[in-house]
C-alpha cells in the first residue's frame, strides 16, 4: 500500500505530524523503532508555549495527563554559590515521558494513523515519492517526515571537532517528600542537573516524586550519583532520595545548525536541530515543528501545491519561528562556560534586574 505520509519516529515530533495530517484525511503510517511506554532522558519540563497545542493533539481519554500535570510556576538557578530565582509565567507543566509519549501515540492511532512499533527504518530512497526500507519490509509514500530524534542512523552524523569532549544525558526518578513546584537547575563545572517534581500514571494516587536529569561531560560524571556530588546543595538534597526508576542515559549530545529539510524529506523535532536542554524547549519545539511540518504538507495532499513547494514553505516558516531560539540558547551556553570571574558580575546583574532575566528567557521561546 502507498501511504500519503510515512513518519519515522514516534516521539512528540513524529506523533504531532502524524495527527495533524491524519485529521486532515491523509493516510499516515507512523514507524517507531522502540516500544512505548518507556522512560527517556529528559527533564520533562513542558514549556507553556506548547501546552494549548498539546491539549489539542491529545484525545479526550488522555486529557487528564494535561489537566492534572504538576504546574511549575518558578525556577531556581544554583550557580557559583548563589541562587537566582525566576518566575515561570505562564507556568510550565511537568509531564513524564513515560506518559506523554504513550498518550500521543494512542491519540495518533485514534485519529486513524497506522502505528507500527518495533520497526527500525534502515534507509529512505527517493526525493518524493519515497521508498522506505525497514526491519520488516518496504513501505511507500508520497511524502516523508523524519522525526527520528537527535542521533539516528537516518541523520548525517554532525561534525564533531577533534577537541570535542563527550557529553552525556542521565536521568532518574527519585522519592522526595513534598518537593517544591519549581524547576531547580544546579550548574557546576562540566555540566548541570535539573530537578523538578513529576507524577506518573494516575498523578492523584501519588506525590513526592522528582525527576533528576543531568547533562554532564563524560570525564566529570558517568552516573547520576556522581553528578550529584559535583554540586554541594544538590549533594545535600539528594542524600535522602530513594530511586523510583531505573536510570537511563544517552550520548553523545552534539549541537549543530538546524536543518529542517533534506532532499524533499521534512525534518522535525531533534532530527532538525537539538536545542540546549537547559532552556526546557525541546519538547515544545518537537510538538511545534512536527505540527508545522504536518500543516505544510496538507495543501500538497490536497493537490494544490507540489512537494518541493511544501518543503520550501516548511523551511521558511521553520526559520522564521525557531531560529531566534537557537541563537539565544547558544549565547547562554557560551555565557555559562565563561570563567567564574566574568560569570559572577553577569549573574549579579541578572539577580538585580529580573526584567533582563525575563527578556533572556523570552528569547529562548
Ligand atoms: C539531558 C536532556 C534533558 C532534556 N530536558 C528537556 C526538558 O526538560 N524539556 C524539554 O522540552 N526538552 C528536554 N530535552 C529535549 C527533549 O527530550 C527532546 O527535544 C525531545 O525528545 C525531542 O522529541 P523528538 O520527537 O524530536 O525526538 P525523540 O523524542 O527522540 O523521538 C524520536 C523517536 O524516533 C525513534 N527512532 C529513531 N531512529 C529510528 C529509526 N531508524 N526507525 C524508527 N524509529 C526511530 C526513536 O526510538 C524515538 O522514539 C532534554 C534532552 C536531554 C538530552
Amino acid at each position: 500500500m502507498t501511504y500519503d505520509l510515512i513518519v519515522v519516529g514516534g516521539g512528540p515530533a513524529g506523533a504531532s505530524s502524524a495527527i495533524i495530517c491524519a485529521r486532515n484525511g491523509a493516510r499516515v503510517v507512523l514507524l517507531e523503532r522502540g516500544r512505548f511506554p518507556r522512560h527517556k532522558v529528559c527533564g520533562e519540563f513542558v514549556s507553556a508555549e506548547s501546552l494549548d497545542l498539546l491539549a489539542g493533539l491529545l484525545v479526550p481519554q488522555h486529557a487528564r495527563l494535561f489537566s492534572e500535570a504538576i504546574r511549575i510556576p518558578r525556577a531556581r538557578v544554583f550557580l557559583d554559590g548563589r541562587m537566582l530565582p525566576a518566575t515561570v509565567d505562564p507556568p510550565a507543566a511537568s509531564i513524564s515521558r513515560l506518559d506523554l509519549d504513550q498518550a500521543l501515540w494512542d491519540s495518533a492511532e485514534q485519529c486513524n494513523v497506522k502505528g507500527r512499533q518495533q520497526i527500525a527504518v534502515h534507509s529512505i530512497l527517493g526525493t518524493g515519492p519515497f521508498l522506505v526500507k525497514t526491519s520488516v519490509g518496504e513501505f511507500e509514500s508520497r511524502a516523508l517526515v523524519n522525526a527520528s530524534g537527535r542521533w539516528s542512523n537516518l541523520n548525517a552524523a554532525p561534525h564533531v571537532p577533534n577537541s570535542y569532549v563527550k557529553w552525556l544525558g542521565l536521568k532518574g526518578h527519585f522519592a522526595e517528600p513534598s518537593p517544591l513546584a519549581s524547576v531547580d537547575l544546579y550548574f557546576f563545572d562540566g555540566g548541570y542537573c535539573g530537578v523538578q517534581p513529576v507524577n506518573i500514571g494516575d498523578g492523584a494516587a501519588q506525590s513526592g516524586r522528582v525527576n533528576a536529569c543531568a547533562m554532564v561531560r563524560a570525564d566529570v560524571a558517568s552516573t547520576l550519583p556522581e553528578a550529584f556530588l559535583r554540586h554541594p546543595e544538590l549533594q545535600e538534597r539528594s542524600r535522602q532520595w530513594k530511586p523510583l526508576s531505573d536510570p537511563v542515559s544517552t550520548s553523545p549530545l552534539v549541537f549543530r545548525e538546524p536543518q529542517p529539510e533534506r532532499d524533499g524529506v521534512l525534518l522535525a523535532g531533534d532530527a532538525a536541530a537539538f536545542v540546549d536542554p537547559f532552556v526546557g524547549y525541546g519538547i515544545s519545539l518537537a510538538l511545534r515543528s512536527g505540527s508545522l511540518a504536518g500543516e505544510c504538507l496538507i495543501p500538497f495532499f490536497a493537490g494544490s501545491i507540489s512537494l518541493p513547494e511544501a518543503a520550501c514553505n516548511y523551511r521558511r516558516r521553520y526559520g522564521r519561528r525557531f531560529s531566534p531560539v537557537f541563537r539565544t540558547s547558544s549565547k547562554i551556553r557560551r555565557m555559562l562556560s565563561l570563567p567564574q570571574t566574568v560569570r559572577i558580575p553577569i549573574l549579579r546583574l541578572l539577580e538585580t534586574t529580573p526584567a533582563l532575566t525575563r527578556y533572556l528567557v523570552s528569547k529562548t521561546r
